[in-house]
């Protein structure tokens, strides 16, 4: 894959993709948008040209027309191979007792509501890619659509109960990537729901027991591997399959 963009790209997860593709990665173009640059983002892009950080706040709509055209100005010819709907809020203890309507409303419209709008925004630079290496399997060598979600959006998985605001929008989010591997399959646009592990970052905690770059590793090593039969599939960053 020449060109990646990655949503909440400042910290966690976000941060540490853009790292493991600044140094591990022939990728030509890394595109990393968050709300505000972190200093470790802001000296990753000192330190390689083929980073480009461009300000968004994913749920700020009206701004949707003008960053599609900044990256597209930044990916050109190429396209875009990959996006990573990585941009994610939780909200803890939230029993069915305490759970509260903006809670519910917060976590869909940032867990839910923005991977689609950006995809959607994005659609035609991931079908300038695949369609620019239209010999390739459908792939990362030609188009790919990776939406972070979690395990505790498996309603297969739920054994705990609680957890509304974030269990709704990443179960929610589950249905749009198998939606959007349907549509965008005449576009041999590959489309996938990844689970990360539980991993040490603000949202995963210091009890977390995979770090950073041991799941940021599992999550580019499955992607790579992708093929046209996991579209509209639910992956777990070592490859397994999780059920919905
Ligand atoms: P963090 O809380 O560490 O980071 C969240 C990122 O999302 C930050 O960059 C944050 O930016 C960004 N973000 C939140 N809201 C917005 C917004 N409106 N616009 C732009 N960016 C936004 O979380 P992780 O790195 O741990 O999680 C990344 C993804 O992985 C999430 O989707 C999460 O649900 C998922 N995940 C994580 C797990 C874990 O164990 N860590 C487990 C399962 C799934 P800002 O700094 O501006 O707030």
């Amino acid at each position: 894959m020449k060109t990646v963009l990655i949503t909440g790209a400042n910290r966690g997860l976000g941060l540490g993709m853009i790292k493991y593709l600044t140094k591990f990665n022939n990728t030509e173009k890394i595109i990393a948008t968050c709300r505000k640059t972190s200093e470790e983002l802001s000296l990753l892009a000192q330190e390689s040209n083929k980073l480009q950080i461009i300000s968004l706040d994913v749920t700020d709509w009206n701004s949707l027309k003008d960053v599609t055209s900044q990256i597209g100005n930044a990916v050109g010819a190429s396209g875009l191979n990959l996006l990573i709907n990585n941009a994610g809020v939780t909200t803890k203890f939230t029993k069915l007792s305490l759970v509260k309507v903006e809670q519910l409303l917060d976590n869909l419209t940032v867990n839910t509501v923005a991977p689609i709008m950006l995809t959607q925004s994005l659609v035609p630079l991931l079908k300038q890619a695949s369609e620019a290496n239209n010999s390739a399997p459908m792939g990362s060598d030609r188009a790919v659509v990776i939406n972070m979600s979690s395990i505790l959006g498996s309603i297969t998985q739920n054994d705990q109960g609680g957890f509304y605001p974030y269990r709704c929008s990443k179960a929610a989010l589950n249905a749009a990537t198998k939606s959007m591997s349907i549509d965008l399959k005449k576009e041999h646009i590959l489309v996938a729901a990844m689970h990360p592990g539980w991993v040490r970052t603000d949202m995963g905690g210091k009890n977390a027991p995979l770090d950073v770059d041991s799941s940021v590793a599992g999550m580019f090593a499955t992607i790579q591997k992708l093929g046209e039969a996991d579209s509209g599939k639910f992956f777990q960053y070592d490859g397994s399959e999780l059920p919905w």
